[in-house]
């Protein structure tokens, strides 16, 4: 069984009061690694770290240093990878596909697009007219905001982290990552990782455990903290921000969604077909930006909704290195047995199941893992808890619509706002619907297709800031303003 530590200025080490908890497999629930929880002296500990090295090391390096640096860390990933593939599908359990061409690329590529980015990007200048006639001139000078806490979920361990770390440290701050509790393994090689390329000590931090009373909370409150940028659920986000009040800290969240699929009937079927499934169903569901609402115009909703059924039913569940199969389980009992309620209560609520709604059978040796169906109902109005929660399982409604104003109607009636695709072939349409869309990302005829200068986040509910390209600036540095009388 694997020994996770805490990360802390540099070194490995257990937690001062000795604790530790379990990360269990999802594929069949065995304990697959012991990790230390951190306590308050921990967590202090490593603020106090990331402190010093802001004010250190890693505040007197220029720009330059710090992008080469970063290339370093983006190259060792790379080097890495298959260290970084098998310790994602260890703790997600999740297809090895899914590893290879979304999770761990796009660690080694956040890398690499913010040390660009803040190379690159410059600061404003403005000239002003003076009485004496000699004017005045004023430039922004970007300074980091110091010591960020980074708290990320589970459902893209790696991805999420390094989204948020890697433009933290082309910033010029330093940090205190708290990965899921679920998910600790890729945030430990990263550790790794920064060692081996020459990060300073006490750039990068790591502290393991849980939310409430445990190392997220401790992190949160820590007023030696700066900044703290969050991924989860919007509920935990309230929490954080309250705690963030406390001393006034900047906040940045990416937060849960209950997002929308529209087809109208003048799609590519087939296009759209796969593409609906890809957003309801990759990762088993567990995608903040995929799609629980799906509203498909009448002409075609019979046949649509067949031909989902199909793929949905042609998953093939298994191990994540089996290459026979491409469907893993849900990442914990926990979660699973929450998805399982929200299965229950949509039929309580009068759906009509089309497929799924149970757990499928497994081989003795898998039985006890996290498994549930693809799922896809019909039938519900929208008042029903399944069409209004975010679930974060493998499941959709469908719903037939008749018009236009009727379809972004229901796609805005959601107290989230994160994300919606669009799948038709008049573009005149498309965009038009896109400004009416209360959403922070809408994609059309795709979906998770991401460029990385883009802004990303959620309206309404689904989050606050814009992170991605030059809009991290904004929530990792400060801009200040100096201004020389000529
Ligand atoms: P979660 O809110 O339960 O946990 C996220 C992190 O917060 C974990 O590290 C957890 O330990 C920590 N945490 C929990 N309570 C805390 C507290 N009181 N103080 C400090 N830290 C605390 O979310 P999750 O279940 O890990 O992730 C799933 C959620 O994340 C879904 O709602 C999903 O939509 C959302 N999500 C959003 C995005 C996005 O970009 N908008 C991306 C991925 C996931």
């Amino acid at each position: 069984m694997q020994i996770v530590k805490n990360f802390i200025d540099g070194e490995f080490v257990d937690s001062v009061e000795g604790k530790t908890f379990d990360k269990r497999s999802p594929i069949d629930n065995s304990v697959i690694a012991r990790v230390a929880e951190a306590g308050q002296a921990d967590v202090d500990r490593a603020v106090r770290a990331a402190k010093a090295a802001r004010n250190g090391v890693w505040g007197g390096l220029t720009t330059d240093q710090r992008v080469d640096l970063l290339y370093g860390v983006a190259d060792e990933i790379t080097r890495r990878f298959e260290d970084f593939v098998a310790a994602e599908m260890a703790d997600t359990g999740q297809p090895r596909h899914v590893m290879t061409h979304v999770f761990i690329p796009r660690g080694a590529a956040n890398f690499k697009v913010f040390a660009d980015i803040i190379k690159n990007v410059p600061t404003e200048s403005f000239q002003m007219a003076t009485p004496d006639g000699r004017g005045a001139l004023n430039y922004g000078l970007r300074v980091p905001k110091g010591v960020v806490g980074v708290i990320s979920p589970w459902n893209a361990p790696f991805l999420l982290m390094t989204w948020k770390v890697a433009p933290a440290l082309a910033c010029g701050n330093t940090v205190v990552v708290k990965p899921s509790e679920e998910t600790p393994l890729t945030a430990a090689l990263l550790g790794e990782v920064m060692n081996k390329v020459g990060i300073p000590r006490g750039v990068y931090n790591v502290v393991n455990g849980f939310g409430p009373a445990s190392a997220g909370e401790y992190l949160t409150r820590n007023q030696g903290v700066d900044a703290i940028t969050f991924t989860g659920e919007t509920r935990t986000g309230t929490t954080i921000m309250q705690a963030a009040a406390q001393g006034m800290r900047d906040v940045s969240f990416e937060l849960g969604g209950k997002n929308a699929g529209i087809v109208f009937a003048d799609a590519d079927f087939d296009a759209a077909v796969e593409g609906i499934f890809r957003s309801a169903f990759l990762n088993s569901g567990q995608v903040c930006l995929g799609t629980e609402r799906v509203y498909v115009e009448r002409p075609i909703f019979e046949r649509f909704v067949a031909a989902l059924k199909q793929k949905a039913e042609a998953v093939k569940f298994g191990r994540p290195d089996d290459p026979e199969a491409n469907y893993g389980p849900l990442i914990s009992d926990e979660h699973r047995r929450k998805v399982l309620s929200y299965y229950a209560k949509a039929v309580e609520e009068g759906a009509t199941v089309v497929t799924g709604g149970g757990v499928p059978d497994m081989p003795a040796a898998l039985a006890q893992g996290n498994w549930v169906q693809p799922t896809i109902w019909t039938g519900l109005p929208e008042t029903a808890s399944v069409v209004r929660e975010e679930v974060f399982g493998p499941c959709c409604h469908i719903r037939p619509f008749d018009s236009e104003d009727e379809v972004v109607n229901l796609a805005n009636d959601n107290d989230y706002g994160l994300s919606t695709t669009i799948w038709t072939t008049n573009l005149t349409r498309a965009h038009r619907m896109a400004a009416r869309i209360e959403v922070g990302i809408t994609w059309i005829n795709s979906w998770f297709l991401r460029d990385l200068r883009t802004a990303f986040g959620g309206s309404k509910q689904s989050g606050i800031g814009r992170e991605g390209g030059v809009h991290s600036l904004e929530f990792y540095t400060e801009m200040r303003n100096v201004c020389v009388k000529l």
